[in-house]
């Protein structure tokens, strides 16, 4: 059997840029401006990278980001404040909390805080509600990456069976909900799941989002089975991993996402095409 194929996500995350690139110019033309804003209140270097990464590419879309920082000793009601205070400014058209929190602030509470129409990173639970019911909402970028991945690629989802590893409301949760709207048959597998490989290898597609590096391997896989790394996990090198053993599952699937280089490229891409659907 042949090596999986890389599914990679530089091609579709470059195509979505260049259309975003051009909405947020007319957008400037026409007086309205994009513009995002990232509060943070973390010292936690690897977050503070991800941040830089979001505003520059912002910056390169023509989408303006501002970095509100209110230091790793912010209350949960200073957040709050100021999450309201820009769901009311009409300048701010996507707002995202960046993770992780100080303690005693919860993304679920405080996200409640910002403006469904603002909330390009999917977090407000009123957005997860919209999703399951099929109305019109903001999905959780990373989420929205994974289906945009498999259809940028030709990967048929009606009536096959995709496997997701993870139940989390950022990630594992909406990927399930966007992966049955394109009527797949989905399974969510959790940390509680006994025998993932035998729930898993009976995929046509499994989706890693659990953070464990390495989790999946080829006895995880059916031979000739996709599959979807989102895992980022840092390594001691500085380095980043998957959630797929890459080197046990390349040779025995069908196709296979880099880390990095995969569904991270097509989230930041989707996240800023959402700042632009916000202001327009
Ligand atoms: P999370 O909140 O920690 O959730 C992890 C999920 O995986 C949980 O549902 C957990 O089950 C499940 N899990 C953990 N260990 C497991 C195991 N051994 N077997 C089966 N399931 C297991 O993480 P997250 O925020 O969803 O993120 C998941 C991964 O995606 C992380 O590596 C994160 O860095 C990455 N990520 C990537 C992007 C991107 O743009 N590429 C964006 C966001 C996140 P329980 O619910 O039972 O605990």
């Amino acid at each position: 059997m042949s090596p999986a194929l890389a599914l990679s996500g530089k091609e579709l995350a470059a195509a979505l840029r260049e259309e975003t690139t051009a909405r947020a110019a007319a957008l400037t033309e026409g007086g309205r401006p994009p513009r995002l804003a990232v509060v943070v209140a973390t010292a936690d270097e690897s977050s503070a990278w991800y941040v830089r990464s979001i505003a520059r590419a912002a910056a390169k879309c023509g989408i303006a980001c501002d970095i509100r920082d209110l230091g790793p000793d912010a209350s949960a009601a200073a957040l709050r404040a100021e999450l309201a205070r820009l769901s009311e400014d009409e300048a701010v058209h996507g707002i995202i909390l960046q993770t992780p929190l100080p303690a005693g602030a919860a993304l679920e509470d405080l996200a409640s805080a910002i403006a469904p129409g603002k909330d390009v990173d999917g977090a407000n639970p009123v957005s997860l509600g919209r999703l399951a019911a099929r109305l019109p909402a903001f999905a959780p970028a990373t989420a929205e990456a994974v289906v945009a991945l498999l259809e940028h690629h030709g990967i048929e989802l009606t009536g096959r069976h995709v496997a997701v590893v993870g139940r989390s409301t950022v990630v594992g949760k909406p990927a399930a909900l966007l992966l049955l709207d394109r009527n797949a048959t989905v399974t969510v597998c959790h940390s509680r799941t006994p025998d993932l490989p035998a729930v898993t290898g009976r995929a046509d597609v499994v989706v890693a989002a659990a953070g464990r590096p390495g989790l999946i391997t080829a006895a995880h896989v059916r031979p000739g089975a996709v599959v979807i790394d989102v895992g980022t996990n840092p390594t001691p090198e500085g380095g980043l991993v998957g959630d797929v053993d890459a080197a046990s599952v390349t040779p025995h699937a069908g196709a296979l996402t880099p880390v990095p280089g995969g569904v991270g490229p097509v989230t930041t891409a989707l996240l800023l095409r959402h700042v632009v659907q916000a202001a327009e």
